[in-house]
């Protein structure tokens, strides 16, 4: 966890960037609520999470916790009510349809789900994601939905690359939140930069950077 928010803060100087600007979101999947536990004793209370069943068992269990949960994963539309009710952020969403279930089931009694849209920015790992094109469209779509905040842009650009490379992927991100904000959007959030390429990230604006393996180590299982 230090050498990771060393690294951050680094970037951050780097950039001329303020390092208190740039959230740190440890990324607990496949590690138990036990390991959790010790990284909130470190100071860290920012948690993502991928797969539902997995994150619900670890919120319950860790329930006594201020943590903050973000779902990070691929949306099946039927847990869409788990990960509203559970689930402090969203940063995956890429369609319509998704989003009105999420604010049909974000209990009112709660702040509103603070969400991203993910944008494949072309040759993405995961096919998932809202073409660059559409993006605009959603992010309407979106706003206009009750019990939700759209917050900003998250992409999961294909790994590898020297650092000018990554930084050329992370830039397209950017510039889209930037040409929604000139459409008066009012976005504060770009979510993106994993272990191997967070100071990549960092230098291209990043709020939030999703770090699994460089806090926990190696993943037990996919
Ligand atoms: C697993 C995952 C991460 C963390 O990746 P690391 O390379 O382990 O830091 C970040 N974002 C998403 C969407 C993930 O699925």
């Amino acid at each position: 966890m230090q050498v990771v928010r060393a690294r951050i803060a680094a970037a951050a100087q780097a950039a001329g960037r303020d390092p208190g600007d740039i959230a740190l979101l440890a990324v607990s999947k496949t590690f138990a609520a036990g390991e959790v536990r010790a990284a909130h004793a470190a100071g860290q209370r920012e948690f993502g999470e991928n797969y539902v069943q997995e994150a619900m068992a670890k919120i319950v269990e860790l329930s006594a916790l201020p943590l903050i949960w973000h779902f990070i994963g691929p949306i099946q539309s039927n847990k869409t009510r788990a990960i509203a009710e559970h689930f402090d952020w969203v940063h995956t969403v890429a369609r319509e349809k998704i989003a009105q279930r999420l604010a049909e089931a974000r209990p009112v009694e709660k702040d509103p789900l603070d969400v991203c849209l993910q944008v494949n920015l072309g040759g993405e790992q995961s096919k998932s994601g809202v073409a660059p094109e559409a993006v605009r469209a959603l992010a309407e779509a979106v706003r206009a939905l009750p019990r939700l905040r759209l917050r900003g842009l998250m992409a999961i650009p294909e790994p590898g690359g020297d650092i000018s490379l990554q930084r050329r992927r992370f830039a397209a991100l950017r510039l889209l939140l930037e040409q929604l904000n000139a459409a008066g959007f009012g976005l504060d959030t770009l979510s993106m930069g994993m272990s191997q390429d967070l100071e990549a990230a960092v230098m291209e604006g990043a709020t939030i950077v999703r770090i699994g393996t460089a806090i926990f180590g190696e993943r037990k299982q996919a």
